[in-house]
């Protein structure tokens, strides 16, 4: 018989488990809180760069094609440095490869996913609908919807983001803390093409980035400490856009501000990924940084080896597997990140002559940024008994 598996949270990642099971030959049941999704097409705000094996994930689901013709557009350099002092670049050439990954618009994904997922005849798609309680066990799982429908499944996922509402009824605690820092992520419209550089530049309270977008769309992330950025959310368009320019370190080109939104910074972590036939995937298991661009890269991972896992059929052995690879996986990246966060976030001179000679020689030297490619993106690499299948 086939596996029956609800999902609880049909975002990106929660989408794309649904698919890549219900590909597998999963029944599948994918449970969304919203009533409607957001529309798509419009003026970008949430947007993701993906790398190369998300991307790769992306096209084995069928959606990347679709994808390129809605809010995709690929970068091929990356620019580090701190303040005004020396620049580091990281390019795809070097690697070898024609871009270093794609900006994505979030909504795109999801809504092609969601196609997709209406096109299989063992999917059921609920929504609006949210899971009340879940009976778990060693060999099944009972899950209760608000509608008052109880599902009896082999596998619970939870992938509704960093309050999952599954793994609380589950009984899975977290780790973590505030970063004490906020993001404001800006979607401006150029007089130009946006180009296929993205840069990230430090400042001592906080890094700013630019990311090109599609046709005449860049999105500006600016990360500081949370009252000031509050301050600048209240303010009108122009003057926001003044606001900009002041705390911007490198010279902006001309744009006016389209959309905006604010985002608290945490780090978490689920104290375990498994429990019996629960099971979290994406930001329901691990929040992280948005500065390096991994949280949904890193959710679309947990997807890939889990239904791999599953894959074999021994729905026990997989949950072992997923649960004993992915944890220290990413516990691994996010102590990297915070390392990284450490000693770029930190005003002591100290540190900040450290960094500022560490991108003095990375800019200066190819073969150690090919190195430190090289080692970024096998730290990224999805390892385990599934790799390379
Ligand atoms: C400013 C910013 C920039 C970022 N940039 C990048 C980047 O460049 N690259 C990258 O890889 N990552 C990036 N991230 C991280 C990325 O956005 C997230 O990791 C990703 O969106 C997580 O997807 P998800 O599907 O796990 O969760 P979510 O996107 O949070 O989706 C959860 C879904 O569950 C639904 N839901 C919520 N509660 C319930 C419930 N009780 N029942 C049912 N459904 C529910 C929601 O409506 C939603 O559809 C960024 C994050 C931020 C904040």
């Amino acid at each position: 018989m086939a596996m029956q598996v609800v999902i609880a949270g049909g975002g990106m990642v929660g989408a794309a488990a649904a698919l890549a099971l219900a590909r597998q030959g999963a029944q599948v049941t994918l449970v969304e809180a919203l009533a409607e999704l957001p529309a798509v097409g419009g003026v970008p705000l949430r947007v993701s760069a993906l790398n190369p094996q998300t991307l790769n994930f992306l096209e084995r689901l069928g959606i990347l094609a679709g994808l390129r013709e809605c809010g995709f557009h690929p970068y091929s350099q990356l620019q580090v440095s701190e303040g005004e002092g020396p620049v580091a670049c990281f390019s795809a050439a070097e690697q070898g490869a024609a871009q270093l990954g794609a900006f994505v618009a979030n909504d795109s994904v999801q809504d092609l996913l969601w196609q997709a997922l209406q096109s299989l005849a063992n999917v059921r798609l609920l929504r609006p609908a949210r899971v009340t309680a879940v009976a778990n066990g060693a060999s099944g799982v009972t899950v209760s919807l608000d509608g008052g429908e109880s599902i009896d499944a082999d596998l619970l996922i939870g992938a509704e983001g960093g309050l999952s509402a599954v793994r609380q009824l589950a009984g899975i605690g977290v780790d973590g803390w505030d970063y004490h820092q906020s993001c404001l992520a800006l979607t401006v419209r150029l007089e130009q093409e946006a180009g296929d550089t993205t840069w990230q530049c430090f400042t001592p309270t906080g890094p700013r980035a630019y990311l090109p977008l599609w046709e005449q769309w860049a999105s500006l992330v600016w990360y500081d400490r949370p009252l000031a950025l509050q301050s600048a959310m209240r303010l009108d368009d122009e003057a926001l856009a003044t606001a900009v320019r002041a705390a911007w370190p490198r010279p902006l080109p001309p744009c006016a501000i389209e959309r905006r939104a604010l985002f608290p910074l945490k780090r978490q972590q689920s104290q375990r990924y498994v429990k019996q036939r629960v099971v979290v995937v994406g930001d329901a298991a691990h929040l992280i940084s948005p500065l390096a661009g991994l949280g949904a890269n890193l959710g679309f991972a947990d997807v890939m080896l889990l239904v791999e896992a599953l894959a074999g059929g021994d729905i026990d052995a997989a949950l072992k597997r997923y649960g004993c690879w992915r944890w220290p996986q990413n516990l691994a990246v996010m102590t990297a990140m915070d390392l990284c966060y450490g000693l770029f976030g930190s005003d002591q001179p100290l540190l900040r002559q450290l960094r500022g000679s560490l991108l003095g020689v990375l800019g200066q030297c190819e073969p150690l940024r090919q190195l430190g490619m090289g080692l970024a993106s096998k730290a990224l690499e999805q390892r385990g008994p599934f790799a390379g299948r």
